[in-house]
């Protein structure tokens, strides 16, 4: 089983004295600013002089400098720019304001997992990663609780690395929910994994293929959208809260009845043996190495496939049905 740290488990003094130069303020840049500094702790913010987020850093109350300033003035540098900007980031502005001892972070482990940051061996390098969205982050902090955060080390230059990256979690706030130690390896891989094949990948082709599997049989759009996406909040909410066991129990008994022995044949062993080569893919870098590629290729066939899935019926019927329901947000 995993080590959980909570507060107690953690001094923030360690940070006293230090400054940290949080680089971007988009999702989770503004969340690690602003909980950060609201617990006390010396906060920079880093941006390019260009950056539309300057203007709101800024009315947040943060001082914002250009990013090589702030990674030469910050002694832990958290590097909250999107995955594929990271690289170059670092080789053009960061690299430059690293020094003996100081610490460099992450909230996520591609670019060190997949060697294409390789920081100098004399500093610190460790992760915190909030398992949930920037905004969220935010939110929960403000309310006195925390996101639960992910927390590995990479190197351990001054032999302080965890106790300055679990002051790191306090100060975000994951120490109030629970921060749980894994390693970059296990954190990039289950990461990407979890979005493929459950989250991001998996969900939105369920749905679509339930949705046309309806409507080619002749059903209402707007009936099958409502069956197969807008339902799908209220059963995850009751995941959320009380795992399967309360959503089962919360559905008739006619729904669970359907569920168990019906749920198996749609993720059947077939689904089961592509979930395997979509981690060993993972595993061996093949992703990795596509997603940098693509990225090097413009992106063409990311364009591409995002287009077409928007212009899937779903999204048009969708788009109609949540214009009337005005409590969701734009
Ligand atoms: P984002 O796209 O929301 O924000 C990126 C920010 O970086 C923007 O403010 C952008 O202006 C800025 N930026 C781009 N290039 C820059 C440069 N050269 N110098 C300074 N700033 C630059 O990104 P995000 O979703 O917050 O992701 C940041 C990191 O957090 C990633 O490693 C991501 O994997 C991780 N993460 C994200 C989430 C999430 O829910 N969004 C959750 C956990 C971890
Ligand atoms: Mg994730």
């Amino acid at each position: 089983m995993a080590n959980i740290y909570y507060d107690e488990d953690v001094d923030l003094d360690i940070l006293t004295g230090k400054k940290i130069a949080v680089i971007g303020y988009g999702s989770q840049g503004h969340a690690h600013a602003g909980n950060l500094k609201d617990s006390g702790l010396d906060v920079v913010v880093g941006l390019r002089p260009d950056s539309a987020s300057r203007e709101i850093a800024e009315k947040d109350g943060h001082q914002v400098l250009d990013t090589a300033q702030a990674a030469q003035a910050g002694d832990i540098i958290m590097i909250l720019v999107p995955d594929e900007k990271q690289k170059k980031a670092y080789d053009e502005e960061i690299v430059g304001g690293l020094e003996a001892g100081k610490a460099l972070a992450f909230a996520h482990g591609f670019n060190i997992h997949f060697d294409q940051i390789v920081p100098p061996a004399d500093v610190d390098v460790f992760m915190v990663a909030p398992k949930g969205p920037g905004h969220l982050v935010r939110r929960v902090y403000n309310e006195g609780g925390g996101v639960p955060c992910l927390l590995a080390l990479h190197q351990d230059a001054t032999g302080k690395a965890k106790d300055i990256a679990l002051a790191y979690a306090r100060g975000l706030g994951g120490t109030r929910a629970g921060v749980i130690e894994t390693t970059f390896k296990e954190e990039t891989e289950t990461d990407l994994f979890g979005e493929q094949v459950v989250l991001c990948g998996g969900l939105s082709e369920l749905v679509r293929a339930g949705f046309d599997t309806l409507v080619e049989a002749g059903y209402q759009p707007e009936i099958a959208y409502f069956e197969c996406m807008h339902e799908l909040k209220l059963i995850v909410d009751l995941m959320y809260e009380g795992g399967i066991k309360y959503m089962r129990f919360s559905v008739s008994d006619t729904a669970q009845f359907g569920d168990i022995t019906r749920g198996r044949r749609v993720i059947n062993e077939k689904v089961r043996g592509e979930m395997k080569n979509i981690l060993a893919e993972v595993q061996s870098g093949k992703f990795a190495r596509e997603w940098i590629q693509e990225n090097e290729n413009r992106r063409e066939v990311f364009d591409a496939l995002t287009k077409k899935d928007e212009e899937h019926l779903i999204e048009q019927v969708g788009e109609k049905l949540r214009g009337m329901m005005r409590w969701i947000k734009k």
